[in-house]
């Protein structure tokens, strides 16, 4: 069950100055992150408005006490791995705490101000050790959009509505936001060609991705029940699973993508809390009719009654030719977690199925998360039908596939009725030429 209580509640009002009616960090969400000033360490940090919040700061002072101190302490090094491995209870436990200490006007205000940091003097890192990274294909307009263009007749294959289908991707080169990101050079062999050639991606692309924290994980050998699968969901944040479609092309077949997606990938540097995101569960995605029950292990009334989030996606461009016309980043796509054809409990529970082991900061990728219409593509590839119908941005500029100096920015908000809105923070990066 859902478990919403006074850390939720729209009304409450924070006294840390810009952070009741910001965007993305209001009193509500509390996302935890690692943080370092010119001077001192990395170490862990709570956004509030447009400030960090200093766990170890906060602990040195005397704010924590029990188990909302031991979560405090797991969430202070230099990465939350040791966070992540807590069970729910000590994370509940944090999130009460730090929501009194901005919430209520205590006696010991002058403490806590003392252990906030101006959040555009910090540099953010990745959040967490990530031991293994697994990105999933469970955005079913972006199966179908992609399986299209290669496919006309039978976009999606057999196993697609049985298998929530996945490959292992890269840890090693998943960068925070922020950092920019080297157009990768690779095996090109365009279709008029009976050879490749070793050279620049031409065709350079972004995915809009959902990225899953995994808390405490499972032993090898003992899969999770699609009952306790979400449980071991620690929190979320976004992916920008960039794509060179040229060197995929060639490469993927017979064993999937390798070196058109593992030179980069960029996420959002806030762990937004699975706690914090309570309130946004909804009933997953209904299967349109004619379409397959999922097998009995990966499906159950609980999951299909809270398994989907609610949650909205965005993806803008900002070219070269935008910025230096002061003109706004243009938005390419506008989508919704709601296109998941799996929940976050199916792909744990089926990553789990045959014993295989998740474990504290492995992370996962939903896979493109597109919308079913040609403004709500997750992809260039998508959007401009595999380059065939370019863009045109407000500057006159023109793209089919990225540019060097184009910047990707990607957003993800989630929102109440009345108004109240809890966001993941930016996932932005922008392209360096090709090495010589
Ligand atoms: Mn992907």
């Amino acid at each position: 069950m859902a478990r919403v209580d006074q850390t939720h509640s729209p009304s409450l009002k924070s006294w840390v100055p810009g952070a009741d009616g910001h965007q993305d960090f209001p009193i509500q969400n509390l996302p935890i992150g690692i943080f370092s000033t010119q001077d001192s360490a990395a170490r862990g940090g709570v956004a509030i408005g447009d400030e960090i919040f200093d766990l170890s700061a906060a602990l040195k002072a005397g704010l924590f006490s029990g188990v909302a101190s031991e979560a405090a302490e797991a969430a202070s090094g230099a990465t939350l791995n040791d966070y992540l491995a807590l069970d729910g209870r000590r994370r509940r436990a944090l999130r009460g705490r730090l929501s009194e200490l901005f919430g209520a006007v205590l006696a010991n205000k002058n403490k806590v101000a003392a252990c906030l940091l101006p959040a555009d003097g910090c540099l953010m890192h990745l959040p967490a050790h990530v031991g293994d990274y697994t990105d999933f294909y469970v955005g079913i307009h972006h199966a179908t959009n992609v399986g299209k263009q290669f496919r006309p007749d039978s976009p999606l294959l057999p196993n697609y509505k049985y298998v929530p289908i996945g490959y292992h991707g890269r840890a090693s080169s998943i960068c925070p936001s922020g950092i920019p990101v080297r157009r990768p050079k690779g095996q090109l062999k365009p279709p008029t060609e009976t050879t490749p050639a070793y050279g620049p991606s031409k065709r350079l692309d972004y995915e809009l991705e959902i990225g899953i924290w995994v808390g405490q994980g499972n032993k090898l050998g003992s899969p999770l029940s699609i009952d306790n699968a979400y449980e071991h969901v620690a929190g979320f944040c976004l992916l920008n699973d960039w794509s060179a479609r040229d060197i995929q092309a060639w490469e993927y077949q017979p064993l999937g993508p390798f070196l058109s997606k593992n030179f980069g990938s960029t996420i959002s540097n806030w762990i937004v809390t699975a706690e914090a995101l309570e309130p946004f569960r909804m009933p997953r995605s209904e299967r349109p009719d004619g379409d397959p029950a999922p097998l009995p292990y990966l499906d159950s009334a609980s999951d299909r009654k809270e398994g989907g989030l609610n949650i909205e996606l965005e993806v803008y461009l900002l070219t070269p030719g935008l910025r230096e016309k002061k003109l706004q980043p243009h938005l390419v796509g506008a989508s919704h977690a709601r296109h998941m054809y799996w929940s976050v409990a199916q792909m744990v529970a089926h990553h789990t199925s045959n014993g295989c082991n998740l474990q504290p900061g492995d992370f996962l990728g939903s896979g493109t998360i597109s919308g079913p219409d040609s403004t709500s593509c997750g992809s260039l590839l998508e959007s401009t039908v595999g380059g065939t119908a370019p863009l045109t941005l407000e500057s006159g500029e023109k793209r089919s596939f990225l540019e060097d100096g184009d910047e990707v920015i990607m957003r993800a908000r989630a929102r109440t009725a009345d108004g109240l809105s809890i966001g993941f923070g930016d996932c932005r990066a922008s392209i360096l030429p090709a090495n010589p």
